[in-house]
């Protein structure tokens, strides 16, 4: 099964693919938390993407496309993936079509976590997260829920970046859905309500695809 999830900064995508990755037992492929990784190790990558981050801006498509195809073509990701933060740009969409087709696989479902820009700009400014397994909180938890670790302020949403992500967000990424709408595999979801909701609806939406491939 393989799963692209869309959506905003702030949407819910991390929260999703986390309960998807439980459920399905498939990798979950989040270009952001790669990135940040570099970061973390002080790789040459990560020296050079931390200003673009800080900043809220995107790293290059050729960048990006590097890391998805190495990542695509490790072996866990055989049996399905979610995928998490990619495409974030018409030509990156366009380089995953030619690569999923390299690699003989296709998107068995698109789903699209839907929130008006009022309150992804509310959810993002004050948002704390897990340095230890990445889940996000509203800004009144200190501790991780799953871990004990203390929550810190990731860079990019300091109010100063908040902005600027959601900005590119519309100008560059909300093209990217209609790449993918004539496809008739995009499941829209209203982001709004609680967790539990939202996963209920995610999992409807990737299960559509596997009981008709089943019968078909
Ligand atoms: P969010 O969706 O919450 O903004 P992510 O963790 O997905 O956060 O990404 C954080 C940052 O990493 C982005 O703002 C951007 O700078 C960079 N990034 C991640 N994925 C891509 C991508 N596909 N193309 C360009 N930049 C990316």
């Amino acid at each position: 099964m393989n799963l692209l999830l869309y959506g905003a900064p702030g949407s819910g995508k991390g929260t999703q693919a986390n309960m998807l990755r439980s459920h399905f037992g498939i990798p979950h492929i989040a270009t952001g938390d790669m990135l940040r990784a570099e970061i973390q190790a002080g790789t040459d990558l990560g020296r050079q993407a931390q200003p673009i981050l800080a900043a809220g801006k995107y790293v290059s498509d050729d960048i990006m496309i590097g890391i998805v195809r190495h990542r695509l073509g490790e072996p866990d990701c055989a049996p399905g993936f979610i995928m998490d933060g990619f495409p974030r740009t018409v030509p990156q969409a366009e380089a995953l079509d030619g690569l999923m087709t390299e690699l003989g696989k296709r998107f068995d479902r698109v789903i699209y976590l839907q929130v008006p820009v009022e309150e992804l700009l509310h959810r993002l400014s004050g948002r704390l997260v897990c340095p230890a397994c990445q889940r996000t909180y509203p800004p009144v938890t200190t501790a991780c829920e799953a871990d004990g670790s203390p929550l810190v302020q990731r860079e990019d949403d300091k109010p100063e970046a908040v902005r600027p992500r959601i900005e590119i967000y519309l100008e560059k990424t909300v093209p990217v859905l209609d790449h993918y709408r004539g496809g008739g595999l995009v499941s829209e979801i209203d982001g709004r309500g609680t967790i539990e909701d939202i996963s209920r609806q995610v999992l409807a939406a990737a299960n559509v695809r596997v009981v008709k491939r089943q019968t078909a």
